[in-house]
């Protein structure tokens, strides 16, 4: 069982079982614009958390393809949601200031995406793959 909250705890929720996706972070301008920095998020089928003050999550759709979850309270990264009927999971933010999930995850990045749009304020020093796009 992983469990994870807001800032403000007004939003909480659960995921249960195991975890398959290891966390990817994502360096595209729109990511680190909502975050603050860079997104790191971890994948989970869209079935599998369970939400509690889901009303409190405010929902921005940043590209035709992709709405973005936040507590309409206090701010945070919660929820990266690809609209796309084909795509079944959803990521949860698990790290920088979207950290919403609780530690220990007992993960870590596996994976960095859009790299090439990266800010130049910071250097991606953790030996795993990076890729220009996803
Ligand atoms: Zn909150």
């Amino acid at each position: 069982m992983h469990k994870g909250s807001c800032l403000c705890g007004g939003v909480n929720f659960t995921v249960s079982g195991k975890i398959s996706h290891a966390p990817e972070a994502c360096h595209c301008s729109q990511c680190r614009k909502q975050s603050g920095h860079y997104y790191a998020g971890r994948n989970v089928l869209k079935s599998a958390p369970t939400v509690s003050g889901e009303d409190k999550v405010a929902w921005y759709q940043s590209s035709e393809q992709v709405r973005r979850g936040f507590c309409s309270i206090c701010g945070s990264s919660l929820f990266w949601a690809p609209l796309m009927p084909d795509y079944d999971y959803i990521a949860i933010a698990i790290a920088m200031v979207g950290g919403a999930f609780d530690t220990p995850t007992n993960s870590h990045i596996a994976k960095h995406t859009y790299v090439g749009d990266k800010g130049d304020y910071y250097d991606i020093t953790n030996g795993v793959g990076q890729s220009e796009g996803y």
